[in-house]
């Protein structure tokens, strides 16, 4: 296919609730839409970084600058074969693996039009539904917690996993096993922690949770390897991986148990099959993560949790509404009364279309490259 003009347009969509972690407290979604030509169709993909770099080492600035300077001179008015063909093409570029990411996203997109074949089928998905969680933020108490933690349980999430800071820890969740001492319960450190912390981990033992999450530091493999050695309850890598490599040794060092696979992170689905891959051949359950996305980036997760070592555990992969009054897909994500999300292919007629009217009125700026 030949690239003939790529858009990157800027959205800010306000969060229905304000979203606090151990970095950061989000009141919007402030997003990068990558919209790609090529031969009278288009294919879009959606860049995850944030307005700061305070989750990923890139944000928005960074990524528009990469898109613009450095990613479209590579691929405008070339052969582009498909999506592993432009992760060749930009394999000169250093790091900046978002960025490649919603490049490379859009590429799946034009290469499934082209095909006449769904996401699912393109990248070798075999479930027909997958399973979602709920990711809770951090609460000014530990009654606003239960509350929350009570009203997702209603919807019949399938695991509730809690984002932890210092201080806001072991107390409240022993809290919150007192109260609910059978449901599938994770946490999410995100990096806050050191191995000086080692005897708090210890201590979550008891607890019986599904997995600790990122508890080191978020380019660290060596520490969480001395962590999980001390500790029984599963680690599960996030921010550490993003790639094959960074999984292979994380796998090899015996750092985690389970990953968490952000594709974009990871510079995009063709990069995030291969590390699929190789945790399937060592049993390493994985499951998708979210950087609440919007409907675009939803939905190709939806797709990408359709592979087969993601059926064991719950994704964050939560309901459109969960986050966002208004959405960028038609229909908007909607999770089934089982608390699963169906994933669209050709012979199921479930099928998202951009909103192109929405992207307009959510617009802030558009920069046409061509
Ligand atoms: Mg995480």
């Amino acid at each position: 296919m030949i690239i003939d003009r790529i858009d990157i347009i800027r959205v800010k969509v306000p969060f229905v609730h304000p979203f606090e972690t151990s970095f950061t407290r989000f009141v919007e979604r402030d997003a990068l839409l990558i919209k790609v030509y090529s031969e009278g169709l288009i294919g879009y993909g959606e860049c995850k970084a944030f307005y700061g770099p305070l989750y990923n080492p890139e944000d928005n600035g960074a990524c528009f600058h990469i898109i613009k300077n450095i990613i479209a001179p590579a691929i405008l008015h070339k052969e582009i074969e498909g999506p592993a063909d432009f992760m060749a093409k930009v394999a000169f570029i250093r790091g900046n693996r978002l960025a490649k990411a919603s490049v490379e996203n859009a590429l799946w997109e034009l290469k499934a039009q082209r095909e006449g074949k769904s996401l699912k089928t393109l990248l070798g998905g075999t479930q027909d539904e997958i399973k979602v969680g709920v990711s809770l933020g951090i609460e000014p108490t530990v009654k606003d917690l239960l509350n929350k933690i009570e009203k997702y349980l209603a919807e019949g999430y399938h695991r509730t996993k809690l984002k932890i800071k210092p201080g806001k820890d072991i107390e409240v969740l022993r809290e919150v096993r007192r109260h609910y001492p059978d449901i599938t319960l994770t946490v999410d450190a995100n990096s806050d922690y050191t191995l000086a912390d080692i005897d708090l981990f210890k201590a979550m033992d008891e607890l019986n949770l599904q997995y600790i999450e990122q508890p080191l530091g978020e380019d660290d493999i060596v520490d969480h390897a001395v962590l999980q050695k001390a500790i029984k309850t599963p680690i599960c890598l996030d921010e550490s991986i993003i790639s094959v490599d960074s999984a292979r040794n994380a796998i090899e060092l015996g750092s985690c148990k389970i990953i968490n696979i952000k594709s974009s992170r990871c510079g995009g689905l063709c990069e995030s099959i291969k590390i699929h891959d190789l945790c399937q051949q060592h049993n390493i359950p994985i499951w998708v993560g979210g950087m609440t996305e919007l409907g675009i980036g939803r939905v190709q997760n939806i797709s990408f949790a359709s592979l087969p070592n993601f059926a064991l555990l719950a994704h964050d992969i939560a309901a459109s509404n969960r986050y966002f009054a208004e959405d960028i897909t038609i229909p908007t994500v909607n999770i089934t009364p089982r608390c699963t999300v169906i994933v669209p292919d050709e012979t199921n007629g479930v099928r998202y279309e951009v909103d192109e009217k929405a992207i307009d009125r959510l617009m802030v700026s558009r920069e046409v490259i061509k």
